[in-house]
Order: C-alpha cells, then structure tokens, then sequence
C-alpha cells in the first residue's frame, strides 16, 4: 500500500467555521430554522432573487421534497440524465415514478437537449436537468420545451450554484432547484442542502412538507393560533450548528471561487499540450456559460488506459477517481428497462471520464505533482 499524498477531495475551514458553531451552541437553538438559518435562508434568497430558499438536510432531500411538492405518484414519468448521481431520480422514484433516461451531450457532458421532445409522453410529469460541474444545461431549449408540453422542471444544482447559463443564475429556470452543501461540493457544511423556490404557489406547502407535514411555519409567524398536522411531510431541517458552519463559508465564497479557479485554470492550461498529443479531453465550458469550478476532469481514450493512468497516479499517493456509471444499466436501471446501448455517450463516460485531486487547499506543489505525474505516464 502507498500512502495517499495527494487525496482526491479535503474539506477545509475557510473562516470564520469554528466561531460558528460556538455561537450557535451559545445561542441555545441547535436545532432547525435557528437564528443561521434564518441568516442563510435571507443571504441567499437576496443573492440568487428567488422566491424562498429552505435549507434541508442534503440535496437528496430537496429532490424528495420537490417530488413530494409536484405530487409525482406511481404512473407519471420523470425525465433525468443517465449520467448523473442516483438522487437526481431515487428521489422520484420513492414516489412510485418510472425514471426515463436521456442520453448526455458528448461535450458538456449535460442532458442532450436535441433528444430530450422524443422521451416525453403524456405521462411526463417532470424534467430534472443536472448542471454537470457547474456548467450550465441549455436552458432555453430545455425550458421552451417544458413549457411547450407543461411539464415541471426541476434543476438539480448540486454542482452549480454561483453558476450563470446567459447571464442568470442557474438554479433559477425551473418551477424548483436543489443544491447540495456535501463536502464534496464547493460550499460545504458536511451533509446538507437547499431547496430553492422559484413558484411562489409552492412555497407554503414546501414549509409544510418540510415541517414534518405541519403547519408549524404559520403558527410561529403568528398567523394561526395553533399547528396541526395539515399535509404529508418530513423532517428536512438541518441543526443551526450547520447552518453556522455553513453560514462562515457563504461568507467567503468569493475567495472559495477564487482558489478553485486558479485550480481549474492551471489543470487546463498545464495538461492543455499533452491532452492534445494524447487524444485526452479536456472539459468543454460554452461561452455563454459562467462555470463553477466544481470539478477538472480528463476523458481517456479509452477504459484501459484510464485504468492504467489512475494506477499510475496510485502508486505515487495521487487519489484520482472516475464518476458516475451509467444510471440505466445499473440494478434498478435495468429493472426500469434499461439497455446497453440506450445512451452510449453516458456508457462511454462511465468507462474514460476521469476526475483529477481538486480542493480548495490544494498547494501550487501538490498541483504540480499531479501534473508531473500525469506528463510522465507513458503506458499508452
Ligand atoms: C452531490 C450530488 C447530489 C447529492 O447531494 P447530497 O447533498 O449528498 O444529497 C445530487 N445530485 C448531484 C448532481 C450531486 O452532485
């Protein structure tokens, strides 16, 4: 066994994290919608202009509660990428939904638009497009056709938020966005997410249903005089203590933006000659895209090599991992009549893609070790 030098993810303090949750233990409200909350919940709503933001527990939470919200039932169908995180449509599929599977675009690596119109049927309840490392989806074709056939849309964001698709934020196209506070994303508070509310019809029953189906909300707002059980719900509220983790690291999110771009940028303009020698990929951001510096990743010529490269980096501490397999083969996939070959883009990422050490923390000589160990792999 090496000893890992260089891991592929590290959650760092960025500020003032630890004072945080003091104050939050001080303030005697540990638990939900607590004083960092509220300040959360305000920060964000004025920054991205949506209607209400609600932190939850995690962004699978907030995919659950936008299914729970859209009354998905057993029968409808929901349109999602093959090539995303299992949450995007577990979250449905808990509500008895058939997921539908779109195959992704070779570059962007984001749901192909051009193929989305042929997967909708009268059953189409919703369309969860994922912004794949925080780079935009092409919202206005995938919007138009939404509205043209009246289905919802619901953006998973757990990879895009402070991202932009022509100018306006992602995570604010759909009926409903859902982020991801994961410390694996770029704003982290360990496990936790938001949902985001663009519709203003949904946002009373969105308090509801996250209230454990109350309508606690109302009563602390003084506008009943008692809270009942009102609706179907659950307990999506994260403690204040991670609120406040949460709340330190929004407040130098430029300066997280900041290191990880210098990340990205030195990944891609370093390995920029050698990809093209090699016949290696390198990630594709439109320029009408405002990308977050989630992720650097390399597409392989093909699954050996990557093999090889990923033990190449192995055997000297280097963490580098490939990503999601496609969604439509895996166990339940095939269980909703998935087959090899019904999105051959995401069967060909599942085996080339691989994501390279990326973290706010990561040093100029961490990075260049990294490179280095890249620029002398030479079983080809
Ligand atoms: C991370 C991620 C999720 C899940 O986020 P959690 O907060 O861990 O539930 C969902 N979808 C995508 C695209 C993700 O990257």
């Amino acid at each position: 066994m090496v000893d890992i030098r260089i891991p592929f993810n590290k959650p760092a303090i960025m500020g003032n994290e630890m004072a945080n949750i003091q104050q939050a233990v001080t303030n005697g409200h540990i638990s939900g919608d607590g004083p960092f909350s509220k300040q959360v919940h305000k920060q964000l709503q004025e920054t991205f202009g949506v209607e209400r933001v609600l932190l939850t527990t995690s962004c699978t939470h907030a995919l659950e509660m936008s299914a729970l919200l859209l009354d998905i039932r057993p029968g409808d169908e929901v349109i999602v990428p093959s090539y995303t995180f299992v949450s995007t449509i577990n979250a449905f599929a808990l509500r008895g939904a058939k997921p539908v599977f779109v195959d992704v675009r070779w570059d962007t690596k984001n749901l192909d638009e051009t193929h989305l119109e042929q997967h909708i049927t009268h059953r189409t309840k919703a369309i969860v497009p994922v912004h794949y490392a925080g780079v935009g989806c092409e919202m206005d074709t995938i919007m138009s056709i939404a509205r043209k056939h009246g289905i919802s849309v619901v953006e998973d964001n757990a990879q895009g938020l402070y991202g932009k698709y022509k100018g306006q934020w992602l995570g604010t196209f759909g009926e409903m966005s859902t982020v991801s506070f994961h410390e694996t994303k770029n704003i982290q508070c360990g496990e936790g997410g938001a949902l985001f509310i663009n519709d203003k019809r949904l946002v009373e029953r969105a308090e509801i249903i996250r209230e454990k189906g109350t309508n606690r909300s109302r009563y602390f707002r003084g506008q009943v005089d008692k809270y009942t059980w009102v609706d179907i719900g659950s307990s999506y509220l994260p403690s204040d203590m991670l609120a406040a983790y949460l709340q330190a690291q929004l407040e130098v999110q430029t300066e997280i933006y900041a290191a990880r771009e210098r990340v990205w940028n030195t990944y891609d303009t370093e390995l920029a000659a050698w990809a093209e020698e090699h016949g290696v990929e390198r990630p594709y951001v439109p320029n009408h895209v405002d990308q977050t510096y989630h992720m650097y990743y390399l597409v392989l010529p093909s699954l050996e090599v990557r093999t090889r490269l990923q033990e190449h980096l192995r055997k000297q501490g280097i963490v580098a991992v490939f990503h999601y397999q496609p969604l439509h083969l895996s166990e339940m996939g095939k269980q909703y009549g998935g087959q090899a070959g019904d999105a051959p883009v995401t069967e060909k990422l599942g085996d080339q893609l691989l994501r390279l050490p990326f973290y706010n923390t990561l040093t100029e000589s961490e990075q260049s070790s990294v490179i280095q160990a890249l620029l002398t792999f030479e079983e080809w």
